[in-house]
Parts: C-alpha cells; structure tokens; sequence
C-alpha cells in the first residue's frame, strides 16, 4: 500500500491564517447571538483548526430577516440580469484571485487534495458562477397559443428567499452549484454550512461582499445541523430549501417543509452507483476507472462507484489489476502533491468507515485488499476491495462514504441490469464497453440521475446532477438547476373584450 502517513510531513505544512470564523449576516461579520463557539478539526492530525461561531435558531432568524429585507425591497432580484451577471463574474475574478487559500481551507477542514482543489475544484466554482452569471440575463418565459381569444404568456420570477443546506464531502463545490443559480435568479439567501467545514463558505461570504453583492443577499450560518439547520427547514418566511446531504436528514428537511410554510424543496440525497464493465473493454484502463471511481476524494462522493460489476471473461484479470493499482495508490497528507488520497473529513466518518469494513469481514465477503486505517493520527484508511458478497451485505446495500468497494461477477447483460438496478438508490451509474448497442441498452434500463458510458465523474457545469429513487429530486447544475430557483407565472389577457 502506497503510503505517505508519517507524522513529518503533516508538520511541515504551512496551514493557512484563518480569517473568517463568525456568522455572515446583513454584510457583516457577527458573534453568535448566544456568543458559543464550535471546533473545527484538521483531519490529516485530529488538532484544532479554529473555533467558529455557533448559529443557532435566532440567529437564521435574524439571516432570514436580512435575505426577506434585500428580496422584498432590495435592489437584487430588481436589477437587470446584465447587472447580476457583471457582479457575479466580479465575484468569480476574486475566487480565482485567491485560488490558493480557498484550496488550502477545503484541504484542512475536508482533508481534501491540495493540488485538485488548486487545479480543479476551485477553478470549477468560479467557472460555475460563470455559468450562471451568463444566464441571468436570458431568463424569460414563453408566448402560449390559447385555444380562444388570449394572448398568453409566462413569467420567470425569482422564487424568493432561499436556504441552502450543505455537505462537507465537497464545501466549496456544493456551496458554488447552490448560490450561483440562485444568484442569477434574483434570489436572495441563507447558507448552512456543514459543521466540520464551514471555513471556505465564510471565505466566500467575504469575497461576495468584496464583490459588490448588496447586504442581506447572501449570509452564512455556521452551526449545526439539528439547531441551525432544523431552523432553515422549518422557517416560515423561506420560501424554498435546497438539501444536499444525506437521505436520513433528507427526509427530515421535507417533512419540516410539509409541516411549516410548505416551502420548495430540492433533494441531493446519496448513491450506492454501479458500474458495470463489460468484457469487451480494456482491462487496464477498466480497472483504473473502477479504483478511481471509489478512491477520488476518498470515497467522499456521493456518486462513488461503491458497486463494480465485472463480465466474466475478464472478472479475474481485472481482479489482478484492481488489487494491484489499490496497493500503489499513494495515502497521506493531502497537500503532499505525491498523494492521491487524503484523511477522512472526521473521525465519527472514520469510524463509521471501518464498522462497515467489519460488517464485510463478519457477514463474509472476501476481502481482497485494503481494510485497515494507516498512519499513527488523523483519519486515513486503505483502499478496500471486498467481493464475494451477497446483495442483501451492508456493504453491498449502504452508502459507505469511503474508499470500500464491493465487487462482483456477472454473467449476462440481463444480470448486470438487474444487479445494477437493485438498490434504493439512484444517483449515477458506469458502464464500460466498446458495444453501442449494449452501452445504449443499458442506460436506459438503468433508473439513475447520470450515465456515464466509457468515463467517470465528468461533470460539467451544463450538464444537470439528480438522482431517481432514495437519491432524491431536483437537479443541480445545467439550466435545471436555475429553473428550481425559478417561479413560471402565467399571465393571460383577451384580445378582444368577448365577454367570457
Ligand atoms: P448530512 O445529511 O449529515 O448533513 C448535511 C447537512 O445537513 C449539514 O449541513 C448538516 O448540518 C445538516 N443537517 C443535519 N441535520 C439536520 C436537520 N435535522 N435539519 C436540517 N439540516 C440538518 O450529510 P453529510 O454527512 O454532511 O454529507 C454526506 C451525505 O451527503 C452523503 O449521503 C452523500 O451522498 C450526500 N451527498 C449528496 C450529493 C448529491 O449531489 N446527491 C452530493 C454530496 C453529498
């Protein structure tokens, strides 16, 4: 096992000045209103990062207030979309311009690899902010053909003040996909970010400002989720709430909006994606999608390819090839660029982690590499490959969140379907084969939100990410993901004065 886990070069990382660790709200950063504080922890040593302030009910109120304040009677969601878009591309400049810094907050708080976050990840924002920047000044409804004598059309409004709860797999990504559309749309915000990494959202906060975004358009709550967050889910004056996290807490953002003001909700729940590979494909470059598939950012994807399934005539070679990648994958300190795989975001994940691995050993999958945490502190853990499992395996059923793979055999096109098909969930699939017509068989048999046929994880800000099933509903991303921050008006007048 490729491993860069000693204590030298966790300590002689320069960790960057925290900056920024109290509420955002009105334009200003603020105490809590109760003045608690919560730790944030570096996973790659366990150690204290800073404290932040801990947001609880009355301060989302107060943030509320703010976001209703610049909604109903602020200049945002009034301006041109030209407007929006100018300040949001400003915006964008400043996220580039300090590309370094917001890498390395995401890589302390979320153990995340500096140099994707520096090459890819914050890049990305900026450019999904881009995205919608260009947008905003194209948002326009349709001319209707009535069937008498009215001319109709419809409107796109703002949906009004939105919350925004996070996850803390991917802070800057998740937090960028949500406020950016938002933003295009005229809306105006509450963020919730998760409590282990609240650090960069409180960055981007500054940079907004910095930016020209008016007071009151976008605050940042920092706080947890059953005080902070429960307060965003069940507010009566917010009017829609975009969740991305787990199923679990999924569920009870719902239910606080069916059981409050009825508030829009949106749904980025988990996966437990297949992928599929075929035994017409490259077995090198199979083996390595299927590694990366479950070891990019440590497992911490929603759209992991937790399930691979492999045709027979090439189970074993690939099998080979699997095993031998995984024990070269390099683990460590993920500012080391070396690495490829840094610590899980905390120790409860960590933990949780390797309960499933033991779950595997003790149900009796065969476990075919990996299994054991490395290093003498902070979160790290072995790429795991487990096969021989049964479907009804909890590793073979549950969201791990980590490196762990559970791999099988299959024998027909009609088996791999089926397998593929059977889970809660329905986030992403693969599927690698040099065959069209099995490539297009097999999409669409396969109930999940992304197909990727002959690659993994591409993603583009054009192209929309949702999930069917336990996975939830509405799409980030693309032109969906403004449409959800969108209202379609109806607007209808007769042509002539017919009475009616
Ligand atoms: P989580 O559900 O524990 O927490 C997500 C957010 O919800 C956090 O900000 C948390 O503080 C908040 N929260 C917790 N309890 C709450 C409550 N009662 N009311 C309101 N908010 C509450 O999820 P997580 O552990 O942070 O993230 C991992 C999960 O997110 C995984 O299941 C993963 O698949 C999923 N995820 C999905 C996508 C997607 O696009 N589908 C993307 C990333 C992560």
């Amino acid at each position: 096992m490729g491993s860069h886990c000693d204590d030298s070069i966790v300590s002689s990382v320069k960790i960057p000045t925290i900056k920024f660790t109290k509420l955002f709200i009105n334009g200003e950063f603020v105490d809590s209103i109760s003045g608690k504080t919560f730790e944030t922890i570096d996973p790659r040593t366990g150690d204290l990062i800073a404290r932040i302030a801990e947001g609880d009910k009355e301060d989302i109120d107060l943030a509320v207030k703010a976001a209703r304040g610049a909604f109903d009677h602020g200049s945002w969601p009034r301006l041109p979309g030209s407007e929006r878009a100018r300040i949001m591309m400003k915006f964008a400049d400043l996220i580039d311009q300090n590309v370094e810094e917001l890498a390395a907050l995401d890589t302390i708080d979320a153990g995340k690899l500096f140099s994707m976050g520096k090459a890819v990840d914050i890049p990305q924002v900026a450019a999904t902010l881009r995205y919608y920047a260009g947008a905003a000044d194209k948002i326009h409804g349709d001319v209707l053909k009535m069937s008498r004598e009215f001319h109709a059309y419809t409107l796109r409004e703002p949906i009004g003040v939105v919350g925004h709860i996070i996850p803390w797999n991917y802070p800057s990504t998740m937090l960028l996909m949500k406020i950016s559309p938002a933003l295009a749309a005229g809306c105006t915000m509450v963020v919730k970010p998760a409590e282990q990494t609240p650090l960069s959202a409180l960055y981007y906060a500054h940079l907004a400002k910095l930016a020209g975004i008016p007071n009151g358009v976008l605050n940042v709550v920092t706080g947890f989720g059953p005080t902070a967050g429960a307060a965003v889910s069940t507010h009566m004056d917010i009017d829609a709430v975009s969740f991305t996290g787990s199923p679990e807490v999924g569920r009870k953002v719902m239910k606080a909006a069916a059981e409050s003001n009825l508030k829009v909700v949106s749904l980025e729940l988990g996966g437990k994606s297949p992928l599929i590979i075929f035994d017409d494909a490259d077995v090198d470059a199979a083996a390595q999608l299927a590694l990366t598939g479950i070891v990019y950012n440590k497992g911490e994807i929603c759209v992991a390819s937790s399930r691979v399934y492999v045709q027979e005539g090439i189970y074993d070679e690939v099998v080979k090839k699997l095993v031998e990648k995984a024990k070269a994958w390099v683990v460590g300190d993920p500012f080391d660029p070396e690495v490829q795989q840094g610590p899980q975001v905390d120790k409860k994940q960590f933990e949780r982690i390797l309960t499933y691995i033991e779950h595997g050993k003790r149900e009796g999958a065969t476990l075919l590499t990996g299994g054991k945490p490395l290093g003498r502190k902070g979160y790290y853990i072995e790429p795991t490959i487990f096969t021989d499992f049964k479907e009804e395996m909890l590793i073979a059923k549950d969201e791990i969140f980590g490196p762990v793979m559970a791999l099988a055999k299959f024998k027909t096109i009609e088996e791999a379907i089926a397998r593929a098909n059977n889970s809660r969930y329905g986030l992403a699939a693969g599927i690698v084969t040099k065959d069209l017509n099995v490539a297009n068989t097999v999409s669409r048999s396969i109930r999940a939100g992304t197909i990727w046929i002959n690659c993994y994880f591409a993603f583009d800000n054009d192209c929309p990410v949702g999930g069917y099933k336990m996975s939830g509903f509405g799409s980030d991303l693309g032109l969906e993901g403004l449409y959800k921050y969108l209202h379609v008006k109806s607007v209808v007048t007769p042509i002539y004065n017919t009475p009616w």
